[in-house]
C-alpha cells in the first residue's frame, strides 16, 4: 500500500511561507491542509478552522496531555501545534499533507517520519527584505516585528537541515521551483 508523504515547510516569519503554501494548496496538486492549532488571536482576514484552529491556552494544554499533537512549540509567547489525528488519517489514507510550521516542529516531524517526510525551507533574500514585508503585512508592531528579526536570524541556521532551501525573491520563480520540487517528489511516491 502507498502511504503518503508530508511536506513540511518551514521559513523565518515573513519570508512568504503562508503566499506560497497558499498557492500550493490552489493549484491542485491534491495536498491535504494541516491546519495547526494555535492560541495566539486571529489576524485580520484569518478565518478559524481555515488559516489555524484558534484555541484557548486550557483547550491546548489539555490536548497536549492526552497526546493529540504530532508536535508543539511555543513560538513568540504562543503555543502552535500540529492535531496528530489529520496526519495519521491521510497518511493511512495513502494522501500527501502540506505541513507550515517551524524548525524546531519540522525536525521533530522528521524524527516521527524520517522517510515519509520532505522539508523545505523559504527563505527571504536578506534580513533587510524580511524587515520590509513584515512593514508591509503591517500585522505586528515594530517591537514584535524586531523580535521576529532577531529569531529569524537564528532560523537561518537551520536550512542546512532541510531536503531543499528556496530564495523567495520573486515569487513566480520561487513557486514554480516549490512546485516543481512536489512534483518530483510525488512522482517518487
Ligand atoms: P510568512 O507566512 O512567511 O510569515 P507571508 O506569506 O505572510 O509570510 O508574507 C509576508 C509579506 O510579504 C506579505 O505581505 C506578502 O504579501 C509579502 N510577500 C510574500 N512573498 C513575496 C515576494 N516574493 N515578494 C514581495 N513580497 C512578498
Ligand atoms: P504565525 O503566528 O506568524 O502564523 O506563526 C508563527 C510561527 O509558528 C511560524 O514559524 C509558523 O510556521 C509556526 N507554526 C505554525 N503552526 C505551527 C505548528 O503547528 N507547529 C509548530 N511547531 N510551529 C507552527
Amino acid at each position: 500500500m502507498k502511504t503518503g508523504k508530508l511536506f513540511v515547510v518551514s521559513a523565518p516569519s515573513g519570508s512568504g511561507k503562508t503566499t506560497l503554501c497558499n498557492k500550493l494548496l490552489e493549484d491542485g496538486l491534491g495536498l491535504a491542509n494541516s491546519v495547526s492549532m494555535t492560541t495566539r488571536t486571529p489576524r485580520p482576514g484569518e478565518t478559524g478552522g481555515v488559516d489555524y484552529h484558534f484555541v484557548t491556552r486550557k483547550k491546548f494544554l489539555g490536548l497536549v496531555k492526552t497526546g493529540g499533537f504530532l508536535e508543539h512549540e511555543n513560538n513568540f509567547g504562543h503555543l502552535y501545534g500540529t492535531p496528530k489525528s489529520f496526519i495519521e488519517k491521510n497518511l493511512d489514507a495513502g494522501s500527501d499533507v502540506l505541513l507550515s510550521i517551524d524548525v524546531k516542529g519540522a525536525m521533530k516531524v522528521r524524527r516521527q517520519y524520517p522517510k515519509d517526510s520532505v522539508l523545505i525551507f523559504i527563505r527571504p533574500p536578506s534580513i533587510v527584505v524580511l524587515k520590509k514585508r513584515l512593514l508591509s503585512r503591517r500585522s505586528e508592531d515594530v517591537q514584535t516585528i524586531a523580535k521576529r528579526l532577531g529569531i529569524a536570524k537564528k532560523e537561518m541556521a537551520y536550512r542546512g537541515k532541510y531536503n531543499y532551501c528556496i530564495v523567495n525573491d520573486r515569487l513566480a520563480t520561487a513557486y514554480k521551483k516549490l512546485k516543481n520540487i512536489i512534483l518530483s517528489e510525488l512522482s517518487t511516491k
